[in-house]
């Protein structure tokens, strides 16, 4: 990337033009985007770390990484708050080749929470065309025991993305009852790119072993299994085990006047492994780390506490969040608001309000002193999927940055997910941003206020997030108060 400060200079002006009535998120923004080792750490956890699936060695090693990195920055309470999550799934042997009629090796990634070959497996390949239940059905009886392939087209749009995880149940569902013996599923991502695609996000295990094909072995095979019988030999061994801990990093300013209210900027440091966790999610623990930074070297300390978390177990269901807002439920009352950030280094052009327009013209103001970034195109949808969810549900007002989609999604859980991708000029823009704001948060009089449970159920049905949550099996959870926590 070319240099970030030059590209930046027009926006810190205009930082510098506006005169608020305290300067410290002024100055906050200017530091953010002048010379900072931002993307020193990120390449420290990224080539240095690597990719970091929750429960892996190198998970391990990037939360002791992260709280090393906090005490440097000057902050003297930082935690490892331990919590379990369900079943450990990891990624190991994962070969393939075709042995008939031609032979040639073909490119596979084990996904993640499906079973494991016994041994390696040989078997038939049949076309399953896009996986429905009317597919397998077609096949009748000679799906049983083959290696079912399921194509995909090119994801192009987060509505895409979605889509493949909306697909799960339904396609596991017909597999299931075709009695296929595996599944390789057609990367979405052209030129042989690989990435993990979860089959569950509530730690079961999917008793299917399923695979990520690459792209045009999919096809090759596709239009071999035509003409005749094709067939592929599988070895997926996947690392499996019981119910396991991780942490997740927590590091808090005390605030001056009411240190007991608690403004949290959070951001997830587990990744998947296939590439290095640069745009989901290493470049946003950077701005984190970076925005804690800030606060110390300029010596500002806001009314309430400032909180920068970095999650755990995003990746294997949002486990980290989760269990936090378990943990600290007697404090939600206290927690102003909470801010998240998980799509990468695109431009930031506002945030999602997750369904909460009074929360609208307070994070107008709070940006304001960042007016040149224009980062004020906010969306009252809501999202499911990161980590202001468990949030979400439980009342507490939370925003998640909405970015460009580029480079994130191109990379999303991809082997190029890597240092070299991030958008490095746009990523500092961020950062100033998101220092500007939670300075706000936590330095304005005013407080966001908490829903109630009603409020909140009816937040999920007006922004249709109830529609999401069913197919994703979080309703259930929801309505019997498992997940939303109210005192
Ligand atoms: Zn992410």
């Amino acid at each position: 990337m070319r240099n970030a400060k030059h590209g930046l200079l027009f926006a810190a002006l205009t930082i510098a033009a506006v005169a608020a009535a305290d300067d410290a998120p002024r100055r906050l923004a200017a530091r953010a985007i002048g010379d900072t080792p931002i993307f020193d750490d990120l390449r420290e956890l990224c080539d240095g770390v690597g990719g970091r699936p929750t429960g892996s060695p190198a998970a391990f090693r990037s939360i002791e990484w992260a709280a090393r990195k906090f005490k440097a920055a000057g902050i003297e309470r930082v935690s490892l708050e331990p919590f379990k999550i369900p079943n450990l799934w990891l990624p190991g042997t994962a070969e393939a080749s075709a042995t008939a009629p031609e032979q040639f090796t073909v490119r596979v990634a084990a996904a993640p929470f499906t079973s494991s070959t016994e041994g390696t497996l040989e078997a038939r390949v049949v076309d399953a065309g896009e996986g429905s239940e009317a597919d397998f059905a077609k096949l009748g009886a000679t799906a049983k025991g083959a290696i079912a392939l399921v194509h995909n087209k090119e994801m192009k749009t987060f509505d895409d993305l979605f889509a493949e995880y909306l697909r799960n149940d339904s396609l596991v569902a017909a597999a299931k009852k075709a009695g296929v013996a595996a599944l390789l599923l057609e990367s979405t991502r052209p030129r042989g790119l690989l990435y993990r695609h979860p089959m569950s996000f509530d730690g079961s295990l999917v008793p299917i072993p399923t695979a990520i094909v690459n792209r045009e072995h999919a096809e090759r095979l596709r239009r071999l299994a035509e003409k005749g019988e094709v067939r592929v030999r599988l070895n997926l061994q996947n690392k499996l085990g019981g119910e396991y801990e991780s942490h997740n990093v927590v590091a808090d300013i005390p605030g001056r006047e009411q240190p007991g209210e608690i403004v949290l900027i959070g951001a997830h440091l587990d990744s998947w492994d296939l590439g290095t966790g640069a745009e989901d999610n290493g470049v946003n623990v950077a701005l984190v780390l970076d925005v804690a930074r800030g606060f110390k070297q300029l010596g500002i300390v806001p009314r309430r506490t400032i909180r920068f978390v970095l999650f755990t177990g995003e990746e294997q269901g949002m486990w980290g969040s989760r269990r936090y807002v378990e943990r600290h439920r007697a404090e939600l009352d206290r927690h102003a608001a909470v801010v998240v950030f998980d799509t990468g280094s695109g431009r930031l052009t506002g945030f999602y309000l997750n369904g909460r327009e009074d929360l609208r013209a307070p994070v107008n103001q709070a940006l304001a002193v960042v007016g040149g970034f224009n980062a004020i195109d906010h969306t009252i949808e809501a999202i499911d999927g990161t980590d202001n969810f468990d949030f979400l549900v439980s009342g507490v007002p939370n925003l998640v940055g909405v970015q460009d989609p580029i480079p994130y999604l191109p990379d999303y859980h991809v082997e190029s997910d890597t240092f070299d991708r991030v958008n490095q000029r746009e990523e500092k823009a961020t950062a100033a941003i998101a220092s500007a704001l939670v300075w706000a948060l936590a330095e304005n009089p005013e407080r966001l206020k908490r829903q109630t449970r009603s409020e909140v159920e009816k937040l999920l049905v007006d922004t249709k997030l109830d529609e999401q949550m069913k197919a994703f099996g979080q309703w259930e959870d929801f309505k019997s108060g498992k997940r939303g926590l109210f005192q």
